[in-house]
C-alpha cells in the first residue's frame, strides 16, 4: 500500500476516534441538567407542602379566633338575660344565645378538620424532604460518575488531538485539503475499502481496470470513488490479516467495515 495511503488510514482512525469523544463530551451538559432538574423537582415538592401548611396555619388561626369571638356574643348574651324584663325579649336572648352555641360548633369543626389536614401536611412535608434527600443521594453519586466519564473524554480527546497533529505532519498539505474536504461532505469518513471490487462506503462497483491497478505493488496512484469521492484503498485477503496484526492502533479492515454501516 502507498505510504500516503496508510498515514491517510492512520489519520482516519484517530479522527474517528475524536469523533466518537466529541460526541459523548457534547452529551455530558445535557446528562448534568437531566440530573439538577430532579433534585430541583424534589426541592420544589417539599417548598409546596411547606406552603401548604403555612396557609393552613393560618387558616387554623383565623377558626381560633371565630370561636373566641362566638363566646365573647355568648358571655353578653347571657349578661343581657339577667336584665330582660319580658318573656319575649328572654326568649329573643335565648336563640341568640344557641345561634352564637352552633357558630362555635362548626367553627371548632372547621379548627378539628384544619388540625387533622396540619398532621397530613406534615407527614408529606417529612416524605418530601425524606424524599428529596434520597434524590440528593442519587444524583451526588450520578455527578461523580459524569465527572469521572467526563475527564476521560478530556484524556482521550487530548490524546487523540496530539496523536492527529502527530498523523497530519506524515501527510503533504494538499493531500490534506483534499482529506477535510471530502471528511465535510461524507459524514466524517475519506477513505473506503475496496471490498469485492465495491467501494465499501457506497457499494458503487470499482471499474475492472481501476481495481486491476489498484492490485498492483507497485502502484504509486491514488483512486477516488467515482460516486462517493472517497479515496479507495485495498488490502490482499491473504495479506488483510498479517497487515493489521502488527499494526494494532489503525485497523483498517474494521474500521472500513464500520464505515461502510454507517
Ligand atoms: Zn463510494
Amino acid at each position: 500500500m502507498l505510504k500516503v495511503l496508510q498515514n491517510l488510514l492512520d489519520l482516519q482512525s484517530v479522527d474517528t476516534r475524536l469523533q466518537d469523544v466529541r460526541t459523548r463530551l457534547s452529551a455530558f451538559p445535557k446528562k448534568i441538567a437531566e440530573v439538577d432538574a430532579r433534585v430541583a423537582g424534589a426541592k420544589a415538592e417539599v417548598e409546596k407542602s411547606k406552603a401548604a401548611q403555612v396557609a393552613t396555619v393560618k387558616d387554623r388561626k383565623k377558626y381560633e379566633l371565630d370561636v373566641e369571638q362566638w363566646k365573647d356574643r355568648v358571655r353578653k348574651y347571657k349578661d343581657q338575660t339577667s336584665q330582660v324584663k319580658t318573656n319575649e325579649a328572654y326568649k329573643a336572648l335565648q336563640h341568640e344565645v344557641q345561634m352564637a352555641e352552633d357558630e362555635i360548633a362548626k367553627a371548632e369543626d372547621r379548627l378539628l378538620e384544619q388540625m387533622v389536614s396540619g398532621e397530613e401536611y406534615d407527614r408529606r412535608i417529612k416524605a418530601a424532604e425524606k424524599l428529596l434527600k434520597e434524590v440528593e443521594d442519587v444524583a451526588r453519586a450520578e455527578r461523580a460518575k459524569i465527572d469521572a466519564e467526563k475527564s476521560v473524554a478530556e484524556k482521550e480527546l487530548a490524546e487523540g488531538n496530539t496523536e492527529r497533529a502527530r498523523a497530519v505532519a506524515q501527510i503533504p498539505e494538499d493531500m490534506m485539503d483534499h482529506y477535510d474536504r471530502i471528511m465535510k461532505k461524507h459524514n466524517n469518513v475519506a477513505l473506503a475499502e475496496v471490498r469485492d471490487e465495491k467501494c465499501s462506503a457506497c457499494g458503487m462497483r470499482v471499474r475492472p481496470h481501476v481495481f486491476q491497478a489498484m492490485r498492483r505493488a507497485a502502484s504509486e496512484e491514488m483512486f477516488h470513488c467515482e460516486t462517493c469521492t472517497r479515496i479507495l484503498y485495498y488490502v490482499e485477503p491473504a495479506a488483510s490479516a498479517a497487515a493489521a496484526a502488527p499494526a494494532p492502533a489503525s485497523q483498517p479492515p474494521n474500521q472500513a467495515s464500520s464505515a461502510s454501516e454507517n
